[in-house]
């Protein structure tokens, strides 16, 4: 059986210059720590609770991703030292990250999760919830936040044809809505990534693939 380092190599030899964020949720601290051994330096978690706990436990030149959905009263808890928001679903969260990251004297960055899957999910911006935050007044006064760009998941299903509708989807989004200085297009898990690639992805975030 091939060894997390392994997967890591075969992984990122299929995706050039994309990006990979390895998504630690649920694994524990000796399988985090073969990631680390392999030279990998991007995580990424889905619980704030977990995340802080391996942060904690963990060298600290990782890079540490939040991929799931935040509450405003958790934000706390990683602004001081969170790489990449990357599931910013609301302009009240953002006004919380924003007040955080001034805390900390810092600038976050963070993507705009966008809900493109035919399924039924809590979280996520439309399209027009997008347009919304990004046309407000509010959005234009943060000082401490940095949009890097957009990111979504695709439908689980097998048809290969939506899916790549859905990631054709956020990038045409993406190049919408760039003001020009957006570089990070994150979408694509282990069964879809590739598939994410060839539709313009720069940045896939994979779990089971790496550990399983
Ligand atoms: C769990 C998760 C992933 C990774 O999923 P795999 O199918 O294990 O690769 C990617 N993105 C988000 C937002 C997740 O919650």
């Amino acid at each position: 059986m091939p060894s997390i380092c392994e997967n890591i190599q075969q992984i990122k030899s299929e995706i050039g210059n994309v990006e990979l964020v390895v998504v630690s949720k649920y694994r524990n601290i000796s399988e985090l720590n073969d990631v680390y051994s392999c030279g990998h330096r991007e995580f990424g978690e889905n619980r704030v609770q977990e995340l802080s706990a391996k942060a904690a436990q963990m060298p600290g030149d990782i890079h540490w991703h939040m991929i799931g959905h935040l509450q405003t009263n958790k934000v706390k808890y990683i602004s001081g030292f969170i790489h990449l928001i990357q599931a910013v679903d609301s302009l009240k969260l953002l006004k919380k990250i924003d007040q955080e990251a001034q805390k900390h004297n810092r600038v976050i960055n963070f993507l705009f999760q966008i809900h493109i899957a035919d399924e039924e999910s809590k979280y996520g911006l439309s399209p027009d919830g997008l347009r919304d935050i990004i046309a407000s007044e509010e959005y234009l006064h943060f000082q401490n936040v940095q949009c890097l760009g957009l990111m979504g998941m695709a439908t689980n299903t097998s048809d290969q044809n939506q899916i790549k509708a859905e990631f054709s989807q956020l990038n045409q989004l993406f190049t919408e809505h760039n003001p020009g200085n957006w570089d990070t297009l994150s979408m694509g898990m282990s069964n879809d990534y590739l598939l994410a690639v060839s539709e313009g992805s720069t940045c896939i975030r994979v779990g089971s693939k790496v550990f399983d």
